[in-house]
């Protein structure tokens, strides 16, 4: 199969329609979508990303009518969906009987957002059905943030990239539920920060370990480069790796190594969050053999890209 890549978002659109999966832009990573109630279409992204069919897809609404057409929406979640959306928060709410299972990975629940992105709005007002879509990567491996990424792992699996620019948050959805209690709980950290949240909700739970879903966005290992990756004190893991070609990720200073790729030097956290997985791809690609990161601060988008990290580094 040609993968081509453009901005035809009515193209991209007749796709859909036929059946087809399509690399769309959204603010925070690039997905693989198809049409929502498609079963077939759906089963295709999880043949395309080799994704485990238990690990659920987030479906993207265009307006409140889809949303109600997916989910029963609490009254608790109308806070969260009138300051947040469109934008990177998705709920997980019961969901409704004519969602396929393959999408929520059989749970009574589904896992909702409102995306952000001009492209894809314009893509799902040419629609007349929600998207479902993962990040268009291989499984496991880190998300991409252009469209050249999804070229370079999915090209020839695919007939499309829409091409809407660099992913201007740069890190997956932040993941809310709900637990027995109905109090939020936090499924994954992610483009919203935790802080605006509690601002709005008051104080979000870990989940109970037995409430966690078998889902990678929650597996240890997960968002991870082919080389080795370690998290911690820069300059101890560079004693440590001596003789050897490390890329350092760092926040704001420069660390001599082998290569060293600074994320925000104004030290904000939303430029770092923004750059982290074009980063992480560029040195798994390059020369070096290990990579180094240093912890992020554990604070607005840090929490997302500590979480990455942790997970990229998992199993070493
Ligand atoms: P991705 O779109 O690749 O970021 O993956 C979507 C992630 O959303 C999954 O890996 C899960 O962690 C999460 N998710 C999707 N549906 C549910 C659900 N019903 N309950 C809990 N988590 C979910
Ligand atoms: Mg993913």
């Amino acid at each position: 199969m040609t993968t081509t890549t453009g901005t035809d978002v009515a193209h991209a659109a007749l796709l859909l329609k036929q059946g087809a999966v399509v690399a769309i832009p959204t603010e925070t990573v690039y997905g693989l979508a198809a049409d929502a109630f498609n079963e077939e279409a759906v089963l295709t992204i999880f043949s395309v990303k080799q994704r485990p069919a238990f690990d659920p897809l987030i479906v993207h609404v265009r307006d409140r009518e889809q949303l109600h057409r997916v989910a029963e929406v609490p009254a608790e979640a109308e806070a969260l969906i009138a300051r947040f959306w469109p934008g990177p928060l998705t709920l997980v709410l019961p969901r409704r009987p004519a969602v396929p299972d393959l999408v929520t990975s059989g749970l009574d629940t589904v896992a909702v957002r409102m995306p952000a992105h001009p492209m894809t709005r314009a893509l799902l007002d040419e629609l007349d059905t929600p998207l479902a879509a993962p990040s268009a990567n291989p499984f496991g491996y880190v998300s991409p943030t252009t469209a050249q990424h999804v070229m370079d792992q999915l090209g020839g699996r695919i007939p499309y990239i829409l091409d809407g620019g660099a992913c201007t948050v740069g890190v997956e959805s932040t993941i809310l539920g709900r637990d027995a209690k109905g109090r939020w709980v936090l499924y994954r950290p992610g483009g919203i920060a935790l802080e605006s949240i509690e601002a709005l909700v008051g104080e979000v739970h870990a989940p109970a370990q037995a409430a966690k879903p078998l889902a990678p966005g929650m597996l240890e290992s997960h968002y991870a480069p082919r080389k080795p990756v370690h998290v911690g004190d820069v300059p101890a893991l560079l004693r440590r790796f001596a003789g050897r070609a490390v890329g350092v990720i760092s926040f704001r200073s420069e660390h001599h190594a082998h290569r060293c790729e600074v994320l925000s030097p104004e030290g904000d956290l939303s430029a770092a969050a923004r750059h982290l997985f074009a980063v992480l791809r560029e040195l798994d690609t390059s020369d070096c053999q290990v990579i180094v990161a240093e912890r992020f601060p554990e604070e607005g988008l840090g929490r997302a890209i500590n979480d990455r990290l942790r997970r990229a580094a998992a199993g070493r």
